[in-house]
């Protein structure tokens, strides 16, 4: 989800909150939003099993089900990199660092 939310905001996962500037976190507030809002709409994302074992509807745009895929928005491979004992997924070009 997390991934998501950056990715709408074309901000990178490894950015440092300190530089992250007004404008940018009005539209990390705005992608929070609108993304968690599609999600609920859609049952939850397709990488979580309801408790019915049936996937969400809402398809995840960087995730795993979709790292091999290319960036939703400009075509680009996108990266997926180990973060905190966890994978990160993330466009390059897209995201700015
Ligand atoms: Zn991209």
């Amino acid at each position: 989800m997390l991934q998501d939310l950056l990715f709408n905001a074309s901000i990178h996962p490894k950015r440092k909150q300190s530089t992250i500037s007004d404008f940018e976190k009005a539209e990390l507030f705005h992608s929070l939003k609108t993304t968690l809002a599609n999600m609920t709409e859609k049952g939850g994302r397709d990488t979580e099993k309801d408790l019915f074992g049936n996937a969400g509807k809402y398809k995840t745009l960087l995730s795993k089900n979709t790292y091999k895929d290319l960036c939703p928005s400009r075509g680009n491979t996108i990266v997926k990199q180990a973060y905190l004992g966890d994978a990160v997924y993330f466009c390059s070009t897209c995201q700015r660092l």
